[in-house]
């Protein structure tokens, strides 16, 4: 036997270490298990929603972001070809929270998971889990030590799988493991200093093969991520077989986005190109063939083009805390578990399925700017429309939480 807790979370992404604190201070006994060692740079756009910084805030850590993250983003831009079409981004109310901002994830990573160390969990890192064995009610986890590679045991009634889409899955056979496709993405990221990119704008790019974003974020860098399709990938590598992958994927994008060309020709590369894939966007929830809670990508991720899935992972931790924070004691009953379990995976799927939808559609067509081609004349006529499509992928939405959210809101702002 090894040591217990309430729960174990396994990954100390923004989905794990805001369950670990929302749960702590919920009056579990909380183990975050964490296979890297933080500060790590990780292949993401960033950009942190506005619908985050009141539960943030809430969490304790709201002002230290503001306070490191760029300038407040207050505009989106489509950026395909030779176009740049500017609209508002939406506002989150009136208050001290309106709009987004970016933040290195070296830094917001680690924010969240001192703020779960602070809060009284137990960080084992740099440790990963390898095996889960048992049922609801009694797991018993096999952890790792990445440095010494000798193995202990935590044990505990619940486990929160936060371990991110990118790494197989520990309970079972993901049911999204495919061959490889043509269609695969890959994702590209990468930081850049004295770039001409306006502050307080955040272009979405749109080119053949892939989407993208960028934004000024902490330290007067910039980021730029993107992704790219597999089989438009291998193309750009034949024309380029010389350089590197990253490199012979961003020489495309600069080519097809004028943008981009304008933001970055002339800026200096910080810290090396990050490349991650293939991503499998979609929702992995599973109740027949899963034992364990899932949130963030290992419950389900949005094709990144909407930048939403920081957010849809520290808002599933929130949803996730609601539903079982006051049940410590049901949880360490099998079947009582499992109902709450599926409980919460059904208002999961309920707050973020209509999300994906929309970022697979938005993506599938940014994919092809021949077809954004007819648009295009369109969206500069009715830039707003660009404003309801932030919308709709969530930027001023709290979808989980809309009552409490409101509520906190005012809460927040009368503070
Ligand atoms: C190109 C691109 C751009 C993006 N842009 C944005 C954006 O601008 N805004 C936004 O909100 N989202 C964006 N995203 C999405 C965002 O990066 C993810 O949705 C988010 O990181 C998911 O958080 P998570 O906590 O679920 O998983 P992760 O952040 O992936 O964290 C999982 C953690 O679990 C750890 N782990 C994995 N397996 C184990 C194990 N066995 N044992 C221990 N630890 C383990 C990993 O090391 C990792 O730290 C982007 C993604 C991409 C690819």
């Amino acid at each position: 036997m090894g040591r217990n807790y309430d729960a174990v979370i396994v990954g100390a992404g923004p989905a794990g270490s805001s369950a670990a604190i929302l749960l702590a201070q919920a009056g579990w006994h909380i183990a975050v298990v964490e296979k890297h060692a933080f500060p790590r740079r990780k292949v993401c756009g960033e950009c942190i929603s506005a619908s985050n910084l009141p539960l943030l805030h809430d969490m304790g850590i709201g002002e230290q972001v503001l306070k490191l993250a760029g300038p407040p983003l207050q505009k989106v831009a489509l950026m395909a070809r030779n176009e740049r079409i500017v609209a508002d981004l939406p506002a989150l109310g009136k208050g001290t929270f309106k709009w987004g901002v970016a933040l290195g994830r070296e830094y917001f990573d680690s924010l969240l998971l001192q703020r779960a160390r602070q809060c009284g969990a137990e960080v084992f890192q740099p440790q990963a889990v390898r095996a889960v064995e048992g049922e609801p009610g009694g797991f018993q986890c096999e952890v790792e030590d990445m440095e010494s590679s000798e193995s202990f045991y935590l044990s505990a009634p619940v486990i929160i799988d936060a371990h991110g889409s990118w790494e197989r899955s520990l309970t079972e056979e993901d049911s999204h493991e495919r061959a490889r496709g043509p269609a695969d993405l890959f994702a590209f990221k990468a930081n850049f200093s004295h770039t001409s990119l306006e502050p307080g704008v955040l272009p979405v790019l749109s080119f053949p093969g892939g989407y993208g974003g960028m934004v000024m974020a902490d330290h007067g860098t910039a980021t730029l991520a993107f992704c790219m399709r597999r089989d438009r990938l291998a193309r750009c590598r034949r024309e380029m077989p010389d350089v590197k992958a990253a490199e012979a994927a961003f020489a495309h994008v600069m080519k097809h986005c004028r943008g981009v060309r304008d933001a970055l020709t002339g800026a200096d590369l910080c810290g090396g190109w990050l490349a991650v894939g293939p991503l499998r966007p979609g929702i992995r929830l599973n109740d027949s063939l899963q034992p364990t809670f899932r949130i963030g990508n290992a419950a389900g991720e949005a094709h990144p083009i909407i930048g939403e899935g920081m957010s849809m992972a520290i808002q599933a931790a929130w949803l996730l805390a609601k539903e079982i924070g006051p049940f410590r004691a049901a949880c360490a009953h099998g079947p009582s578990q499992r109902e709450l379990r599926q409980h919460f995976h059904d208002k999961w799927k309920q707050a973020f399925a209509p999300r994906i939808r929309f970022a697979a559609l938005f993506a599938h067509m940014a994919m092809r700017p021949q077809w954004f081609g007819g648009i295009l004349p369109l969206l500069k006529q009715h830039p707003d429309w660009l404003t309801q499509a932030a919308l709709w992928s969530g930027k001023a939405r709290c979808a989980p939480l809309e009552h409490e959210f409101s509520t906190r809101l005012n809460d927040v702002k009368a503070a």
